[in-house]
């Protein structure tokens, strides 16, 4: 099912992920004191870029597959952001994820913009080397945009090392030479950065953390549930339950588990290496997909796709803690309703900005040519995680206000506080 089908099906309202981005947006900015001008500079995306693919098929036949690139700012730095492979792709998500990611990196502190990309295709209906044949077509259709002074994209949602080093292959063929810091995400014997599969789990559990310290809560024995087992959500299910939390279900595109005593985290990683998803588990019964956000839990982590805690559901979600690991999991109505129920929303450009810091490190490793141990990685990521959990819960404090909004402020004030010195170009 597509992004926009979930959406669709959930809200029975069509939404546009966009729009949801800049409610957001504006939620926060009422707040500041800012020149609405120079707020619409922000918010607009400097360019999207559509592209028509042409693909040669394993059977002889061509296919056209659409793309999109999205470059939201480069105020703070080069642009930076993931490239999604999936059914549901549609430039206005991108614009989305893009303008989202501008966000992260400011609150994190890191100098980059936000970017995104993505292609419209079913990877799961396509052989290696026609994803191959796509991802070459798409990075040299892109050529004069991404570059590590530029752009440098990143993997996402169906993307992996693999895409990554196939994107960096080909933008150092038409360079010729070869430049690894055009890409993150890559595999570590060809200038990837320790520690980057897992940081984007690693930075949810550093910001569950950070939330049970900051209500007192004790951490061990907290019941997690996790939407989305992939490369986030599988990752902050094992960091977590290594601290002693119970992950008591999981859930995936094809369906869920769930183990009231807590899902045996290792076996189920065992399991899914060998099949694929996490239906078949033993050690735990299958629960409906939809009925997986509802269960009772002390923290809920959707970390699958956008839009899928909506006004229908945000009233029956017990959770008291919802930690976003995925990107726009949460429709401003549900934002709404959760925040008069006193659930503490960690907000994604918060909970899930470790992936994009270690992306920031391995750049930075890659221009230098010298790279860090796995320790010195995780603590940076513990330091920077930390620290800008601390900058958003003060700022909620201070404003009363929630720690989306608190984020938004944020990342708000440090992108304006660059435009207004580098003034405007006419
Ligand atoms: P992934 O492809 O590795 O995993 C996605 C998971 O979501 C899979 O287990 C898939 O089966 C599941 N899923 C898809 N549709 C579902 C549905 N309807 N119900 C339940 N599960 C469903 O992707 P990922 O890299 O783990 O990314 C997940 C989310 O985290 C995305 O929103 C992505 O933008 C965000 N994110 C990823 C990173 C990163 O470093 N990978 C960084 C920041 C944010």
């Amino acid at each position: 099912m597509g992004v926009s089908e979930m959406a669709m099906k959930s809200t029975d309202i069509p939404v546009s992920t966009f729009q949801s981005a800049m409610r957001q947006f504006d939620d926060a900015a009422k707040l500041l004191k800012l020149d609405p001008g120079l707020l619409d500079v922000i918010k607009k995306p400097r360019r999207s870029i559509i592209l028509e693919l042409p693909v040669k098929m394993d059977n002889g036949s061509l296919r056209i597959f659409t793309g999109y690139r999205v470059q939201h700012s480069v105020i703070r730095g080069p642009a930076k952001g993931g490239i999604r492979y999936h059914p549901g792709v549609t430039l206005d998500e991108v614009k989305a994820l893009a303008a989202w990611m501008t966000f992260k990196c400011a609150v994190v502190g890191i100098p980059f913009g936000g970017a995104k990309g993505g292609v419209t295709c079913d990877p799961h209906k396509m052989s290696k080397s026609e994803l191959e044949r796509l991802t070459r077509r798409y990075t040299a259709e892109l050529m004069d945009v991404i570059g590590p002074d530029r752009d440098v994209p990143a993997p996402d949602v169906n993307t992996d090392q693999q895409t990554m080093a196939w994107v960096m292959d080909t933008y150092s063929m038409h360079e010729r030479r070869t430049e690894t810091a055009v890409v993150t995400g890559k595999p570590v014997a060809m200038g990837g950065s320790l520690g980057r599969r897992e940081a984007t789990g690693r930075g949810v559990q550093f910001c569950v953390r950070a939330m049970a310290r900051h209500l007192r809560l004790p951490l061990k024995g907290l019941s997690i549930v996790v939407q989305g087992f992939g490369n986030v959500g599988s990752v902050a299910a094992d960091l977590l339950a290594k601290d002693g939390c119970t992950i008591t279900a999981a859930g995936d595109v094809n369906g869920a588990i769930y183990n009231k005593n807590g899902l045996a985290i290792p076996a189920l990683l065992e399991h899914m290496s060998r099949k694929g998803t996490v239906v078949g588990f033993k050690g735990g019964k299958p629960v409906a997909l939809d009925q997986l956000l509802l269960l009772d839990c002390d923290v809920l982590i959707p970390a699958a796709l956008e839009n899928v805690i909506t006004r229908k559901n945000a009233a029956k979600i017990k959770a008291q803690i919802i930690a976003e690991g995925a990107n726009g999991p949460t429709t401003p109505e549900a934002d709404a309703i959760l925040n008069k129920r006193g659930v503490y929303v960690i907000p994604d450009i918060l909970c899930n900005a470790g992936g994009v810091t270690v992306s920031y490190f391995e750049w930075v490793q890659d221009r230098m040519g010298y790279f860090w141990d796995e320790d010195e990685i995780n603590h940076r990521l513990e330091v920077i995680m930390n620290r800008s959990f601390h900058d958003v819960s003060q700022l909620a404090t201070e404003y009363n206000a929630s720690l989306r909004v608190a984020a938004f402020m944020l990342a708000i004030q440090r992108v304006s506080e660059v435009i207004q010195f580098r003034g405007l170009y006419a």
